[in-house]
């Protein structure tokens, strides 16, 4: 027993020297990363549940390392976050997501929004607004062709502040959605104070929804009050016709989710957008 309590001490210390050695592996090669060029951007759609027409796509970052290992982002946003590079690669992320639906329209695509994570960190950043607006008026795109999706745990952090960023985005035309509804204890009612249009329900209710009578009436309840209170539905991670059908019946109006496609590089996401 004490052998085998040395051998699993030592197993934990090498599997914790492991994780630090990758984390200051993956921190050091990330500083460069923007500078080598080696963020890309997939794309994947939101769609109207009742026509099954393109509504949207969700911008999600990659990172494709010089081995062309491709990394997602669970593996680096954290870091980035933290360290504060978040900031310049978010950035880039917005322009880089602008650029493309400049891009797609100059080729006759008709132009769908394109929707943009913000992180907390990015979104209590000082030069934010005026970086939106540089952007906007580099790249000549509709303030209406670009969405932001920040977490509810994110707007739930800095009161006024938020509320003043918030408005000022609004106020740009840009429209707002709420990320990962459900999973931060706020309500909407609470919610309702943001400028915000849209709410997408965590994958978290969606996954069990077709043999889980709980998930089936909270998601049924939330898509019930938000149109009340005029806000419209996504429901994130949406996987099975029988999820669909269960949405839809709810009153649901877009989905997302490998039912209809997995994020997809700009070529393929091209193929989705109608012609003009
Ligand atoms: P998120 O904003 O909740 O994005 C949705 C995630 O769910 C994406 O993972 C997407 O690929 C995945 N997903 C979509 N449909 C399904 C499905 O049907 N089943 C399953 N199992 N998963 C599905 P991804 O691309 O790995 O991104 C993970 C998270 O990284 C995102 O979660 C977002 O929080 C963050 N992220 C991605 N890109 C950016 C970015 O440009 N900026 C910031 N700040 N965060 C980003
Ligand atoms: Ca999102
Ligand atoms: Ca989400
Ligand atoms: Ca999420």
């Amino acid at each position: 027993a004490k052998a085998s309590g040395r051998n699993n001490y030592q197993f934990f210390r090498e599997a914790m020297n492991q994780t630090a050695a990758r984390h200051f592996e993956l921190e050091s090669s990330l500083r460069g990363a923007l500078a080598r060029n080696e963020f890309e951007l997939h794309f994947q759609p939101i769609m109207d549940i009742g026509t099954r027409r393109l509504h949207a796509m969700e911008v999600l970052l990659r990172w494709r390392r010089a081995d062309d290992e491709l990394v997602m982002p669970d593996h680096f946003i954290p870091i980035i976050e933290e360290n504060g590079l978040i900031v310049p690669i978010g950035e880039w992320v917005i322009r880089a997501a602008c650029m493309q639906s400049m891009r797609w329209q100059q080729q006759g695509m008709k132009p769908v929004p394109l929707a943009v994570n913000l992180s907390p960190r990015q979104f209590m950043h000082r030069g934010l607004i005026e970086s939106i607006r540089r952007i906007l008026d580099e790249t000549g795109i509709a303030p209406s062709l670009l969405e932001f999706e920040i977490t509810e745990t994110a707007l739930m952090q800095h009161g006024e502040q938020t509320l003043d960023i918030l408005g000022q985005i609004n106020a740009m035309g840009i429209r707002l959605s709420i990320d990962d509804f459900g999973t931060g204890y706020s309500s909407l009612a609470y919610l309702k104070r943001f400028p915000v249009k849209k709410i997408k329900i965590d994958r978290a209710f969606i996954k069990e929804l077709e043999s889980s009578a709980e998930d089936q009436a909270i998601v049924a309840a939330i898509i019930a009050l938000s149109d009340s209170l005029q806000l419209s539905v996504v429901a994130e991670g949406v996987e099975t016709e029988e999820q669909y059908a269960l949405l839809q019946r709810y009153g649901c109006q877009y989905a997302q989710g490998y039912l209809f496609s997995q994020p997809v590089p700009h070529a393929t996401a091209q193929l989705l957008l109608p012609r003009s």
